[in-house]
């Protein structure tokens, strides 16, 4: 039998449509929710997933600033940018996309950013939040993965969860996430030993890696709820996940796509973590 596929892009539209009433009742009292996006360099992917979420802001009615930078900016031009932002009173959130140029000390950038506006969740305050339960601003991929196992309407206390990936950006911050919500939680990653065995075991298999078709139908328990987080290109281009879609698909019970499936769910999150920031105000 066929796996349910979780459509990723209408959770997101009943998302974004709620932030749009949130947003329509700012506006009542003459206010705008604000997202400041800071590009440094020429990186094609960055500029794709810039103009997604301009685009996302542009659709909901919330006010977007973009700063695109030179490559050849410095850590101090940098950081005298967000310290501007940070006190910026129409600016409720500020996201610097992801790598930055070799020589930027990514690290220092993001902790610049003051804990209330980083609507990504990568400051070390909201880490040290999400990880002490305490509440704070959520990772918006992970935070999006969250939204769609709820759509199963499975519970995730006392479910076996495994996460294959464990960057700070999405498999830390999930494997968190799945653990306040009680799930028994394994992270792997490129030193794990046997992860067919591992991944098998698990109910809820999430899969954050980045490598084209790494997770087969072999490695699926029967019905498990199987999210694809990873972007890859094949060799005709095409975007695809972490997943061998066409053999996890008659496995499990159910499935996200790529395109279609989490992608659309980090935007709508964003959203979310910028019209919550501006609430805080
Ligand atoms: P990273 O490269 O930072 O992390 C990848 C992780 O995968 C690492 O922990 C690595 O292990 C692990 N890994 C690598 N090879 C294997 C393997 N053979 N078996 C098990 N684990 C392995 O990537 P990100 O977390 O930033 O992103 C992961 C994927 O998700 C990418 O495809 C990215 O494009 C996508 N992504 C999608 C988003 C969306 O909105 N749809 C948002 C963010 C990311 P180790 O730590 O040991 O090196």
């Amino acid at each position: 039998m066929s796996a349910v596929v979780i459509d990723g892009k209408s959770v997101a539209a009943r998302i974004k449509a709620g932030l749009s009433a949130e947003i329509s009742r700012f506006n009542a009292l003459g206010q705008t929710p604000g997202l400041a996006v800071v590009i440094v360099g020429v990186d094609p992917a960055s500029r794709v997933y810039v103009n997604m979420k301009k685009k996302a802001c542009l659709e909901l009615g919330i006010h977007s600033e973009e700063y695109t930078l030179p490559e050849k900016t410095t850590q101090v031009e940098l950081l005298e940018l967000i310290d501007q932002l940070n006190i910026n009173p129409k600016l409720h959130g500020i996201l610097v996309q992801l790598p930055l140029p070799a020589h930027l000390d990514e690290e220092a950038v993001l902790e610049r950013i003051i804990p209330t506006k980083d609507v990504d969740g990568f400051h070390p305050v909201n880490i040290g939040k999400l990880w002490s339960g305490l509440p704070g601003v959520l990772p918006c991929t992970p935070a999006g993965v969250m939204e769609l196992i709820k759509e199963t309407g499975l519970g995730i206390a006392g479910k076996e969860c495994v996460v294959v990936g464990r960057s700070n950006i999405v498999g830390k911050p999930q494997a968190a996430l799945l653990l306040r919500e009680h799930g028994t939680v394994t992270l792997c990653h490129s030193r794990t030993v046997n992860l067919t065995e591992v991944c098998r075991r698990a109910d809820i298999l999430i899969a954050a890696v980045g490598r084209a078709g790494l997770i087969n139908g072999a490695m699926v328990k029967p019905g498990a709820v199987v999210i694809d987080v990873g972007t890859n290109h094949n060799a005709d281009g095409k975007l695809v996940g972490d997943l061998d879609f066409d053999s996890v698909v008659n496995v499990a019970g159910w499935i996200t796509p790529v395109p279609g499936g989490v992608g659309p769910m980090t935007i709508a999150m964003l959203m979310k973590n910028t019209v919550e920031s501006a609430a805080r105000c």
